[in-house]
């Protein structure tokens, strides 16, 4: 007899609709999907929801399906494959809400406002009050992570506790009712990559950004713009390489270390140019950046892929998220007392001849 090959595990992970995909975004954890993708079943969400945290406004509420299906290309760009990942749009996903609220008993407000994440979100978008939404984000995630009963959470360091409490949640669950969750482990991306400006992050607001989408004109001058060591104010004035964005960007996307190497050293001693480093940083951030250029386009000539795509990927979700809500209602038995009920009275309206 054959064996039946055991189920891949699942990862679940996702990016708020607040805009398209820099290469921060690629660095700090868009790059693993790759390697996820192939050991993985993967769910990738757009998670629309959690955007409403911070940004409740009706102005960017239009805006989620256009920022989803760029979000969405961006990943195909990449190299990330339709048929191995299941995209879906979280708002399109009732289950989720239900869940969440089902699983709102296993955590008390005390354990939410302690966790430092959420004073940061709101300290970020401005706001002095915390609204019930935004302190209720964790409680979200983990309807997020346990829908799918996914294994593996990849996340930012900022977002390790969010997972630790999807945990203790599905735990917590499992002691109280019945064995209906795996328990989620979290994996934590890492790698921050600097903005062009020099600031500690690449970040779309701080407009210090490179875009995946990109073309090579912009990088071009993205990358002449570029904040260097700001005492160099003559090719013949030895400069810092360490921390220089120019020279992270260089090792981070060169592959021609032999090229880099004699860069820093020339840089080092006063020969060299910014001009030539940033132009030679263009060139190898064009080079980088071409296939996922060929692949969008391929993908864009396809009109209305990305809109399949993701309608399909959100139909396979709801389904995924009825199962688990209907193992979740037979656990707790609340299945149970509606069919008590409805049961009784239908029989009664049977009798009645209604
Ligand atoms: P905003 O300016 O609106 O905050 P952003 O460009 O910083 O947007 P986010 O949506 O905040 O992007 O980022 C989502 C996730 O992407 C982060 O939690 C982090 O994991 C990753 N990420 C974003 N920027 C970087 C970066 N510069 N380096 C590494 N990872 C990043
Ligand atoms: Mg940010």
């Amino acid at each position: 007899m054959s064996e039946q090959p055991l189920p891949r595990k699942r990862i679940l992970t996702g990016d708020r609709p607040t805009g398209k995909l820099h290469l921060g975004h690629y660095i700090g954890s868009h790059r693993n999907r790759l390697k996820f993708q192939e050991q993985y079943e993967c769910f990738f969400l757009i998670a629309d929801l959690h955007m409403l945290t911070t940004k409740p406004d009706k102005e960017s509420i239009e805006h989620i399906a256009e920022i989803a299906r760029t979000i969405v290309l961006d990943h195909l760009a990449i190299g990330i494959d339709p048929h191995k990942v299941t995209f879906y749009l979280q708002s399109a996903v009732h289950e989720v809400y239900e869940l969440q609220l089902l699983l709102s008993s296993l955590v008390t407000v005390e354990r939410l406002q302690q966790l430092p994440t959420i004073k940061d979100m709101a300290a970020a978008a401005g706001m002095d009050q915390i609204p019930y939404n935004l302190l209720g984000y964790p409680v979200l995630q983990a309807a997020d992570i346990l829908m799918p009963r996914a294994n593996l959470v990849p996340v930012g360091k900022d977002n390790e506790s969010h997972v630790e409490l999807a945990r203790q949640i599905a735990r917590r669950f499992n002691n109280a009712y019945d064995e209906v969750f795996p328990l989620p482990d979290s994996f934590v991306e890492g790698g921050t990559l600097v903005g062009t400006d020099g600031q500690a992050k690449m970040s779309k607001s701080l407009d210090n950004a490179i875009f995946l989408s990109d073309d090579a004109k912009t990088v071009q001058r993205r990358v002449m713009s570029m904040y260097t060591d700001p005492n160099r104010i003559r090719a013949d004035i030895p400069g810092t390489v360490e921390g220089n964005p120019v020279f992270v960007y260089h090792d981070t996307f060169n592959p021609n270390k032999a090229e880099v190497a004699d860069l820093k050293e020339r840089y080092r001693t006063g020969n060299v140019g910014d001009v030539e480093v940033k132009e030679k940083l263009a060139t190898a951030l064009n080079h980088f950046l071409e296939p996922t250029r060929e692949r969008r386009a391929a993908y864009e000539s396809q009109s209305g892929f990305v809109d399949e795509l993701l309608y399909n990927g959100t139909l396979r979700a709801r389904e995924e998220g009825k199962q688990t809500l209907s193992a979740v209602r037979r656990a707790m038995g609340l299945a149970g007392a509606w069919n008590r009920i409805s049961r009784a009275a239908e029989k009664r309206m049977k009798k009645s001849g209604q």
